[in-house]
């Protein structure tokens, strides 16, 4: 290894301010690459597509056509007249947008993520399957080990191409997971699908301490398919209701029913989906709810809702479908109710988007901001524009305009949508987000059909689908599309190597290399630090690779402008030799400092004129160089002694250090994700900033466990860099006239008040955007929004994705709650909250997040229920377990009093950028027992059906799992049956149990299904679950027990406590 110490920047120009080769290319144009172009302000016309010329001789090498291939088709497609059919055959523009498409090589079904494609996809089918899917097709036990692309045992991983590297953790421990549901191309269950979007039983009142509601909801409507979607959280069943054996489900046993609770509660005509406004003949014969003649599940039974009288066993609980649903975006002209977040889905886009891409927490739009105002419901959108399509479902359509460019609203610079309407035989269209009425380009005239609408219609993505994607023309391109550059850099300080931190790191990439995208766009550098920085230059032609120091941490440059980014294929054996010998290098290191703020800066100057992931590994409190940080934890503690009155500022950033630096790496579409592997605090309020500020997110692996966690690490790592991603994304919303965006949250660098720029933008981010009227909207008519994303695919195109949702408009209060969307509208409860901890007491915010609760449901009550039913708390139906999610809210990590400061930030962080779908289990966790997998028999679907969060489940002699997408605690009890302990965890007694537990497949039926589950879970979550042992009667097991969120806690009530609370405080508002 040569050494070379810099005295100083090799180059002219000031240290820091960017080396004077890059910065003069850049000079011409104010804005940074990246910023400009969006949807919306086309540039003007005065400023040329600069030719961004690439310092260092590495860039220029690139030709653009070379860029990891996409069809070249597609460029050169000349404007199409028909874009081709749509299902059948896809045609050579479209293809599977996201990502980029993978390269031609691979399957358009299986996206580069997780697993080696090919060994995926050979026996994806039957395990990517949803657990619905899977429980209708019959899989002999043989091959349940084949089931799991990922985490599988060991026969089933050895199967596959072993991961890169082979490092010690993956064969033994935990394998690599092959990726998130969707990954793996899946057929579509044929014998379990049901319709989805068809007409559903009118919104319900949920009361408890009354019997059943109405007579039959069993009266499922005439031509309906049986319960069609499911039981999601949202449009779940009423809990009560006729006993449960007159109306047998006539499916798979409900996944989410709490076992010894709520016998009868599947109520199939209950699960109908929705049509907002049209409603099906008996829908409205069993009453639509509106606010004067509510549907009041009166009955002379009804009592008062007192202590006393609620039965524990009678109260709202979720209840999940297994059962495949088919779901229409809009059916007979109309919007169709989405089905929950949280149910298995194949979605048929019929103009709206699917739901996955974007989804709002109200399915019909009030008219008036006071109606919005007297609901207490939220108006805001869950944005996820990369979501993980399910595998049956058609890819995104891609349109190439040609040099005209995507057709859009000359006033609102809209995208052409479904919803444009073409009138004067096609001459004019009116946009359906400003009425403006535009003229119709001749090269895309049509002439309109009898029915008024184009002629080609239906032939024409952009016209019949809610999203698609443009091929973006120059006015879009400030520079050539940035090339996929990853930079990897590690904490090399003492501590770190100690930990086994830098190691596990270092077999982390080695292992991950593999999985970065193919192509000579692909480029990648790396940098250890500790007090100093130190670069290497990896170029093929030297020996060995090239240590170059940068001891100035105050004022940081970078060594060199060409050799520390290089294409993969230059550089990889490199590489993998310098990362086998950097835990050795530095075995002796006893430099207890970290730089890591500095370090982070030095990276950003040699990835500037690119852009690209900067992936930091950091294992201590920063403590040097700009942006060091300083150990809060000590003070919060002392503080804790005054109140908490002054704790939250603890979990502000310390100072704008890190977030002036992290908006600069924004501006140059620099991402930054952090990967936090510690023993102790290292202040996650103030280093979260960078990555959130630019797209990325912070891992955390804490206590970091060198034996249990390199598994996590890597797979996490695996995930972040093949998940399906874009890069240098600009994202607008617009929306109707009389509605207006409010904010933006999530994780982004917004400049200006009208778009986001994401450096990164992943498939499991998400972005929330709330809305306000600056107007009335028009009863009757409908309310559109349309998200319009400006990216970069990883092998280097331009598109811009547009995703469409034009929703009904009402003035009537009851179908705001009739269709409310549950699991969008607590997302975004969760989300205030979480933007509320860093500013507010804790106890404030538990209060803002029950008030919330309490406002919706008194507004209910107050409008939409009838007076005779002053003495129950009445639930909305589709909101009716909006007290339990808030219960749990109030004592998720997040909120609860006794965590600790990084925890806390923890959870913050990562819930600003959360989707819907993990939103919910972060908060409302997942339970399952473990102890009987091999002798249940409620259905064939791999994970069980899910316990009740109450500590009545948990027996001595039980093994239980619980599960929140991030983590997996297993809770063991005292008198466990030794066979069992033997059979799990290869142990024979409490005693033997590892603190640090690593699940390791044992050759027995149960240590099967017991992988099986956990791998499945991780499927789901698109999360490698840390698991984590808890056992009773130590303080891992209190820990376990806190976690039950129906109980009562020392620091909240129980279920059943806070229904009765939340029952007083309306009545003593309504009087
Ligand atoms: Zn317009």
């Amino acid at each position: 290894m040569q050494v070379s110490r810099a005295a100083g920047p090799p180059f002219a120009g000031p240290p820091g301010s960017g080396p004077a080769p890059s910065s003069a290319i850049r000079a011409p144009q104010g804005p940074p690459p990246g910023a400009r172009p969006f949807p919306g302000s086309p540039p003007p016309p005065s400023q040329p597509s600069p030719p961004f010329a690439r310092p260092g001789a590495p860039l220029q090498q690139q030709s653009p056509p070379q860029f990891g291939g996409p069809p070249p088709a597609m460029a050169s497609q000349p404007q199409r007249p028909g874009f081709g059919g749509l299902p059948s055959g896809p045609p050579p523009q479209v293809q599977r947008a996201p990502f980029g498409g993978p390269p031609s090589g691979v399957s358009p079904q299986a996206p580069p993520f997780g697993g080696p494609p090919a060994a995926v996809a050979s026996r994806s089918a039957p395990l990517s399957g949803p657990p619905a899917a899977a429980s209708y097709q019959p899989a002999p036990p043989a091959a349940v080990p084949q089931r799991s692309p990922f985490g599988g045992p060991p026969a089933a991983a050895s199967a596959q191409p072993p991961p890169i590297g082979g490092g010690p953790f993956t064969a033994a421990q935990a394998p690599p997971f092959g990726g998130p549901p969707g990954s793996v191309p899946q057929t579509a269950p044929t014998g379990g699908l049901r319709p989805f979007g068809g007409p559903s039983a009118p919104s319900q009142q949920v009361q408890f301490g009354a019997p059943p509601p109405f007579g039959g909801p069993s009266a499922v409507q005439p031509g309906a398919q049986p319960p069609p979607f499911g039981a999601s959280q949202s449009q779940a069943p009423p809990f009560m209701g006729p006993a449960g054996g007159n109306v047998p489900p006539s499916f798979a046993p409900p996944m989410w029913q709490g076992q010894g609770a709520v016998p009868g509660g599947m109520q199939p005509s209950m699960r109908m989906p929705v049509m907002p406004g049209g409603m099906p003949p008996n829908a409205l014969g069993q009453g639509m709810s509106h606010a004067s003649t509510p549907t009041m599940p009166y009955s002379p039974h009804a009592q008062v809702s007192t202590p006393s009288k609620i039965d524990p066993n009678q109260i709202p609980r979720p209840v999940q479908e297994t059962s495949v649903i088919i779901f229409e975006t809009r059916q007979g002209g109309q919007a169709a109710i989405p089905p929950a977040a949280s149910s298995e889905f194949i979605v048929k886009d019929t103009g709206n988007c699917n739901p996955r891409l974007m989804r709002c927490t109200m399915n019909q739009i009030p008219c008036t901001g006071d109606l919005l105002t007297t609901s207490g419901m939220p108006l805001a959108l869950l944005v996820q524009p990369f979501a993980l399509p399910h595998p049956s479902e058609e890819p995104i359509q891609l349109v190439d305009f040609g040099e005209m460019g995507p057709i859009r609203c000359s006033r609102c610079k809209a995208y052409i949508n479904p919803f444009m309407k073409f009138i004067d035989q096609g001459k004019h269209f009116i946009c359906n987000l400003c009425g403006f009425s535009n003229d119709t380009p001749r090269e895309y005239f049509c002439h309109l059909g009898p029915d008024g609408r184009r002629r080609d219609a239906d032939e024409r993505p952009e016209l019949c689908r809610g999203s698609v994607e443009f091929v973006a023309t120059k006015e879009f391109l400030v520079r050539d599309p940035m090339p996929a550059v990853y930079f990897f850099l590690i904490d090399v300080s003492m501590n770190a190597v100690n930990t086994g931190a830098t190691a596990a790191a270092c077999s982390a990439i080695s292992q991950a290399l593999s999985d970065l995208p193919e192509g000579p766009r692909t480029m990648v550098g790396i940098g250890t630090f500790d007090s100093a920085i130190h670069f290497y230059s990896l170029r093929r032609a030297q020996q060995q690779p090239l240590m170059l120091i940068v001891p100035d941490i105050q004022d940081v440059y970078t060594p060199l402008q060409t050799d520390l980014i290089l294409p993969i294929s230059e550089c990889h054996e490199n590489l993998e030799q310098l990362l086998e010998s950097i835990p050795v290098m530095f075995e002796n290191n006893r430099i207890a400092d970290s730089a890591f703020g500095a370090a982070m800066k030095a990276s950003f100057l040699a990835m500037k004129s690119t852009g690209g992931k900067l992936l930091v590994f950091q294992s201590v409190l920063p403590s040097v160089g700009i942006g060091s940080l300083s150990a809060r934890e000590a003070e919060g503690r002392s503080n804790t002694s005054t109140g908490d009155k002054e704790a939250h500022k603890l979990l502000q950033p310390v100072d704008k250090t890190l977030k002036t630096m992290a908006q600069e790496f924004a501006e140059y579409q620099v991402c930054v994700d952090v990967f936090l592997s510690t023993q102790s605090y290292v202040d996650i309020a103030s280093i979260s900033v960078v990555p959130n500020t630019t797209g990325g997110r912070v891992y955390y692996y804490y206590p970091f466990s060198a034996l249990s966690d390199p598994a996590k690490l890597y797979n996490d790592l695996r995930w972040n860099i093949s998940r399906p991603q874009g890069f240098e994304a600009v994202m607008r919303v617009r929306c109707s006239q009389g509605l207006q965006v409010q904010d933006y949250f999530g994780n982004f660098c917004k400049r200006v008040p009208t778009d986001i720029d994401l450096p990164v933008i992943d498939s499991d981010k998400a972005i929330m955007v709330t809305f306000k009227h600056d107007d009335k909207l028009q009863e009757n008519s409908e309310c559109a929004f349309q998200c319009a994303l400006l990216y970069t695919t990883v092998f280097g195109q331009r598109r811009i994705r547009v995703i469409n949702l034009s929703l009904s408009c009402t003035n009537m209060l009851s179908s705001l709650f009739r269709y409310a969307d549950l699991e969008t509208q607590f997302t975004y409860v969760v989300k205030q909250a979480a933007n509320g901890i860093p500013s507010l007491p804790l106890s404030q915010v538990r209060d803002q997040v029950t008030s919330t609760c309490i406002n919706i449901l008194q507004s209910y009550r107050k409008y939409c229920a009838s007076v005779s039913s002053s003495g129950q708390l009445i639930l909305p139906e589709a909101l009716k377990l909006l007290p339990l999610y808030t219960l749990a809210l109030t004592k998720s990590v997040g909120l609860r009093n006794d965590g600790r400061l990084d925890d806390r930030s923890y959870w913050v962080s990562i819930v600003s950028s959360v989707s819907v779908l993990l939103a919910i289990p972060l908060v409302f966790p997942r339970m399952i027992a473990l102890h009987d997998l091999t002798s249940r028999d409620d259905d064939d679907s791999l994970v069980p059906s899910p316990l009740t969060l109450n500590s009545e489940n948990i027996h001595d002699d039980g093994i239980y799992l619980l599960e929140n997408g991030e983590d997996g605690f297993i809770y063991v009890g005292n008198s466990v049956n030794p066979l069992t302990l033997e059979q799990i965890f290869g142990v024979s007694s409490l005693a033997g149990l590892p603190n640090q537990l690593v699940l390791e497949p044992f050759d027995n039926e149960l240590s099967r299904k017991v992988n099986e589950v956990v791998n499945e879970i991780r499927r789901q979550r698109c999360s490698y679950l840390r698991l984590r042992l808890c056992k009773k009667g130590d303080p891992s097991g209190d820990f376990f027990r806190s976690l039950l969120v129906e109980d009562k806690a020392p620091g909240g009530l129980s279920y059943v406590e806070f229904l009765v609370h939340v029952h007083r405080q309306i009545q003593s508002k309504m009087t």
